[in-house]
C-alpha cells in the first residue's frame, strides 16, 4: 500500500472524511465501477440549492476512497451549481481534457497517483460521478 499511495492519500483512506450514512438525505445514488469492483453509496442533503450535508460509504479501493473523501470536504456547503462546475472540471482534468483544475488542495495527491496508474481514472472519478448522478436526481450510475 505505502508504495502505491503517499501520506495524503493514506490519511484520506484511513480517516475518510464524511464516511457515513445521512439520516435524512434528500438524494441518494449508488455508483458502480465494474472494472475494479468499487461500489459506492452516496448521500446528499440539499437545502434549497446548497449541499448542506454529504456522506458516502463504499466497498472500494484506496484511490476511489481517497478521491471521494477529498470531494466531500471540497463540496460540502457549496451550491449545486458550484458542485456541478467542480465535478465537470475534475472529470475533464483527469481525462486530460483541460490543463486547469481550480480546486487543488489534497486532490493533487490523487492526480499524482493517477499519473503513475492512469488506468485507475474510473476509480478516482467514481465518487464524483455518483454525486453528479445524485444531484441530477438519478439513483444509480455505472462508470
Ligand atoms: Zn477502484
Amino acid at each position: 500500500m505505502s508504495d502505491l499511495y503517499d501520506d495524503i492519500m493514506m490519511d484520506h483512506i484511513k480517516n475518510a472524511r464524511n464516511y457515513r450514512n445521512l439520516n435524512d438525505p434528500t438524494r441518494h445514488a449508488e455508483g458502480i465501477n465494474p472494472l475494479c469492483g468499487d461500489r459506492f453509496s452516496l448521500f446528499v442533503r440539499l437545502d434549497r440549492d446548497i449541499i448542506s450535508d454529504l456522506g458516502f460509504q463504499c466497498e472500494c479501493c484506496g484511490i476511489s476512497m481517497a478521491s471521494a473523501s477529498m470531494m466531500t470536504e471540497l463540496l460540502k456547503g457549496k451550491s449545486k451549481s458550484e458542485a456541478d462546475l467542480a465535478i465537470d472540471e475534475f472529470k475533464k482534468f483527469i481525462t486530460g481534457n483541460t490543463q486547469r483544475f481550480r480546486y487543488g488542495g489534497d486532490l493533487h495527491a490523487v492526480f499524482k497517483t493517477l499519473a503513475k496508474f492512469p488506468s485507475r481514472v474510473n476509480c478516482a472519478s467514481l465518487g464524483w460521478k455518483t454525486l453528479e448522478a445524485a444531484l441530477d436526481g438519478k439513483t444509480e450510475v455505472t462508470v
